[in-house]
């Protein structure tokens, strides 16, 4: 039986009702330290404590009640990537990635945070919300404030933090694309398949444009595409956080959506969202009224890339002549197994010389928000990949995951890199558009650098 210490204001008082992960999941780690060389965060400071292995003692500690459950040791699950590198490493099945988020929700039932209910239950899972909390940004990019801040180097004048979050940001669009894609999206010729499109928050608010690829692409491919507007976040932010029950909340609203909708596949073109959606069946088995449901909806979500694959797909009659390298976001090669697929896309389009990266499934360092929660960590994480990124001398770095696509651009900007950051599914359908316009090798490369330009400028 779990004892914990449940520290309040004045007191401490004990409770052994903890929901907490089961002792399998840790006991039979035999420390044999493979999982060591793959873990970015012992990677930058080699410390056993930084570790999966050293999590996972922690992790057994605690709960056993040999160490305090204290800030300290909790601090050690928040500053995990959760990169689930470990979790593949390891030869006896212990999932210290999952440990550690699993000890987040221990944390909140100790000490429950209640900024992370404002955040993750009232703001982030309601889209109006969210949508007026970042009217200013578009306001600052619909304006021209942020040219005008990058001309005049105002940004310079900033310190280094804040400049760095301010070159996460993509080029935002002048309205979030759930106000302006239609709920139906008829395909381009014969209608062979119905796809339920999930546009995930990040997507709708910062990267509309390469959501607005993924359905004409979709589309082109004989899809008709049903976008239900009434979708929520997928609840990645809220698991990261240890509120597994915001996570389950937001799961059944968007089950109950995507039947309505009575699609055969749900396609998203976010990594962190594709990986979610397809762990709902997990999350919701030991609930009777909701374990089949979920079961059958995380069973039809699907990445872009793996699901263009699964179907005959076009061949892009455009060029785009590029080096393009890629990188692995990691809740797509881990979360989901999905690597070749947008390799091959990518590979599909005459012109591209693709480069593969070294380490290109090394975490960027993102991991959602470490770069605001971790900076100095997120920061020396990223540079691993920066140096990896330099040496393929690629002009292009695509990869399907917004989080990793604002945190490259950090990197990127950092080092004045000429690398322009994509997702795979923006070249393909620009290679279908040039295509159609029978542009010549020289234009359609202008109108992709042009795109590209315009998205990274501030
Ligand atoms: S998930 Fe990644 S950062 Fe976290 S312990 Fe495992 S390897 Fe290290
Ligand atoms: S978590 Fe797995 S890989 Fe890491 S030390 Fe324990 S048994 Fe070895």
């Amino acid at each position: 039986m779990l004892i914990v210490h449940r520290q309040t204001k004045d007191m401490t008082v004990q409770t052994d009702n903890l929901t907490r992960p089961s002792e399998d999941q840790y006991l039979n780690c035999i420390r044999c330290g493979l999982c060591l060389s793959v873990c970015p965060t012992y990677r930058e400071y080699l410390s056993e404590t930084a570790s999966p292995r050293g999590r996972v003692a922690l992790t057994r500690k605690g709960l056993d009640g040999e160490l305090e459950l204290s800030p300290n040791l909790m601090e050690q699950m928040y500053s995990c990537f959760a990169c689930m590198a470990c979790n593949d490493a390891c030869p006896v099945g212990i999932h210290p990635a999952d440990l550690a988020l699993e000890m987040r929700q221990v944390q909140e039932q100790i000490r429950p945070a209640g900024w992370k209910e404002t955040l993750f239950g009232k703001l982030i899972p309601n889209p109006n919300r969210m949508e007026l909390a970042t009217l200013p940004l578009r306001i600052y990019e619909k304006l021209g404030l942020r040219r005008i801040v990058h001309v005049l180097g105002l940004m310079k004048l900033m310190p280094a933090k804040i400049r760095d979050m301010e070159a996460m940001l993509p080029r935002l669009p002048q309205r979030p694309l759930r106000q302006v894609l239609p709920e139906v999206t008829n395909s381009a010729g014969e209608s062979r398949y119905r796809v339920g499109f999930f546009l995930g928050c990040a997507q709708s608010l910062m990267f509309a444009e390469e959501s607005n690829a993924t359905v004409r692409v979709l589309a082109r491919n004989g899809c008709t595409v049903i976008t239900p507007k009434e979708t929520v976040c997928c609840g990645m932010p809220a698991a990261g956080y240890g509120r597994q029950d915001l996570v389950m909340a937001q799961a059944q609203h968007n089950i109950a959506l995507f039947e309505q909708a009575r699609v055969e596949i749900i396609v998203t073109d976010c990594a962190t969202c594709g990986s979610t959606l397809k762990d709902c069946g997990q999350l919701l088995k030991d609930d009777p009224a909701w374990a089949e449901r979920a079961s059958a909806f995380s069973k039809k979500v699907r990445d872009v890339s793996e699901y263009l694959m699964s179907i005959p797909l076009e061949k892009p009659q455009g060029r785009i002549e590029a080096r393009v390298t890629y990188h692995d976001p990691c809740h797509l090669r881990r979360g989901q197994g999905v690597w070749k697929q947008p390799r091959t896309l990518l590979q599909m389009i005459d012109g591209i010389e693709f480069v593969e990266m070294s380490e290109a499934d090394w975490c960027c360092g993102s991991a959602g928000s470490q770069l605001i929660t971790h900076y100095e960590t997120s920061l020396k994480v990223l540079g691993r990949k920066m140096d990896n990124l330099e040496n393929t001398q690629a002009e292009y770095i695509a990869s399907g995951c917004p989080g990793c696509q604002m945190q490259l651009n950090v990197g990127i900007r950092q080092r004045g890199l000429n690398v322009q950051v994509v997702h795979p599914i923006e070249l393909l359908d620009q290679a279908y558009r040039s295509g159609d316009f029978s542009r010549s090798r020289e234009e359609t490369t202008e109108v992709v650098t042009t795109i590209n330009k315009e998205k990274s400028d501030g």
